[in-house]
């Protein structure tokens, strides 16, 4: 479609980066043009509005600068989920494994509460570690999922398999 052409024209390929080898998909171009933003925004808010989410999550960092945004169109919350150490209240946190070692997110608890059905934004979904942990998150400060919604979706590293079963069921929506 016209608006898959216009992000996709927008994303930088970066070669060794971060490390050799690695193709970095960088979005920075994307933000800085007005017209594409707006349509990855309004495109963003419309699955998170049709599916019926309450509140958005985003995934530091980058899930932060497009997922404040969709939640201001989308007329729903906004929710930081951070690396661990960062917020200051009362905080669950889930450790995950990447390649080399685990990381660790964070949520403040008290943001979310039995009501709420939850659609997390993120900018990419690689092997699907991130994403997975913050449905694990979601559910365990007692939320439901309403789904995740990411621009691009790095089909190669088998991301979608990997949420699967944490989705049970809901959608994950790939521009
Ligand atoms: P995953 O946990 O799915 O392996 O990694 C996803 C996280 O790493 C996301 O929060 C995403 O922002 C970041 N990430 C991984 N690869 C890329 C990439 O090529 N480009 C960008 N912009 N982010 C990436």
């Amino acid at each position: 479609t016209g608006i898959e052409e216009l992000l996709l024209s927008r994303i930088r390929d970066v070669q060794d980066y971060p490390e050799p080898g690695v193709t970095f998909k960088d979005i920075t171009p994307l933000l800085a043009d007005p017209a594409a933003f707006t349509v990855l925004t309004d495109a963003l808010a419309e699955i998170s509005v049709r599916s019926g989410a309450t509140k958005i999550v985003g995934l530091e960092a980058r899930g932060f600068i497009l997922g404040a945004p969709v939640a201001v169109r989308a007329g729903l919350g906004f929710i930081p989920v951070r690396k661990a150490g960062k917020l200051p209240g009362a905080t669950l946190g889930q450790t995950y494994d990447l390649e080399y070692g685990s990381a660790e997110i964070e949520v403040h608890a008290e943001d979310l509460s039995a009501d709420d059905r939850v659609m997390v934004v993120d900018d990419v979904l690689a092997t699907g570690g991130t994403a997975e942990a913050s449905l694990q998150l979601i559910r365990r400060a007692g939320a439901r999922v309403a789904g995740v919604a990411v621009l691009m979706e790095l089909g190669f590293l088998g991301g979608r398999a990997r949420l699967e079963p944490a989705l049970e069921g809901a959608p994950l929506e790939a521009l």
